[in-house]
């Protein structure tokens, strides 16, 4: 497991976030929601020294090798473990020979045809993504299928695909710790603790903002955190109402609204709220708390990409492996464009 520390150093490269523009405009979709690439610092391991005297003999400095897939889903299983996965999640690796060279890896959110085109294009040997390209089980993958033509095109490429989901939600260093890590919460811990982990890995997090402020300043920090995407955010609450703690969920987190209640959050970041859901727990809200803030699924993940793309090379160098990790620059939030009273 990689240290908690070592994660949240790393650089999140949030792509720049519009700016809040007056009125009710949404932002601009970005097709370079990504600008972020954690480049590959090529250390070598440290070379043996000469002795002195031994001056005949020329130092050996150990070269980096390159990994083979089997070597990469170690180090994927040091960073997110298989067991702190959903039941009914499907993670780890979906296309590729364990033996099979790689030196190129691609990070993106969804396995879709334009992300694995991106990944071809750029020569990737390895696409990690979060969302699993075959999450229900199927009897074929034949071309006439989207997901069978996107199988048969990495394995026409040569390009391996795995899957980190809620073991990259759950983990230290996970999808939700990154995005309080963005908002700058203090005292993070799970909203659900992971029922087979330690005990700050877990579903969602809730910490505290250092300085409380209101519910809109909040609301347009979120914004400016996130790739632009056309659905914006969507704000529930008293513009004027003051926040303090803060819960958080990457992705679909309408699941989690008991926990929240129970964390006694002022507001609640997350994604693809429904309306029954929202309805009843603004229904049930205790002066007004907690408030709602609904964000792009695909936007409050793709945080996510630039620290474990990091995460995984760390890990990688350190064994004395050379990789080039990268991270998507490819929007694949699904909506375009919306309308807006005024
Ligand atoms: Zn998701």
């Amino acid at each position: 497991m990689v240290d908690d520390e070592q994660l949240r150093s790393g650089d999140t490269n949030a792509p720049a976030g519009s700016t809040p523009s007056a009125g009710s405009e949404a932002p601009a979709r970005t097709e370079n929601p990504a600008e972020a690439e954690a480049s590959h610092d090529a250390q070598a391991p440290a070379g043996t020294e000469t002795t002195a005297g031994a001056a005949a003999t020329a130092p050996v400095e150990e070269q980096p090798k390159t990994p083979v897939l089997g070597d990469v889903l170690l180090a994927i299983e040091e960073l997110w473990p298989e067991s702190l996965a959903e039941q009914w999640d499907a993670v780890g690796p979906v296309v590729g020979r364990p033996t099979a060279e790689v030196q190129k890896i691609l990070f993106a959110v969804d396995p879709t045809a334009d992300v694995i085109t991106e990944a071809i294009e750029w020569g990737a040997d390895l696409l990690v993504t979060h969302h699993p390209l075959l999450l229900k089980p199927v009897n074929s993958v034949a071309t006439s299928s989207f997901k069978g033509d996107a199988v048969h095109r990495l394995i026409e490429n040569g390009c391996a695909l795995v899957t980190v989901h809620t073991n990259g939600d759950s983990a230290v260093g996970g999808v939700s710790d990154v995005l309080a890590d963005a908002l700058g919460l203090q005292d993070v811990r799970p909203l659900s603790p992971a029922d087979n982990g330690l005990p700050e890995e877990g579903i969602g997090r809730v910490g505290e903002l250092a300085v409380a402020r209101t519910l809109g300043e909040f609301a347009e920090q979120v914004f400016s955190i996130l790739p632009a995407v056309a659905g914006g955010v969507k704000v529930a609450g008293d513009r004027n109402g003051i926040i303090r703690s803060v819960a958080v969920c990457g992705g679909a987190g309408d699941s989690l609204f008991d926990q929240v209640r129970a964390s006694r959050a002022d507001v609640y970041v997350t994604a693809d709220l429904r309306h029954h859901p929202a309805s009843e727990a603004r229904e049930g809200t205790v002066e007004g708390r907690p408030y709602l803030i609904d964000v792009s699924h695909f936007g409050s993940e793709w945080l996510w990409l630039t620290p474990a793309s990091a995460a995984l090379d760390n890990v990688l160098t350190d064994q004395g492996y050379r990789v080039e990790v990268k991270v998507s620059v490819t929007n694949t939030d699904p909506w375009d464009f919306v309308l807006t009273p005024g």
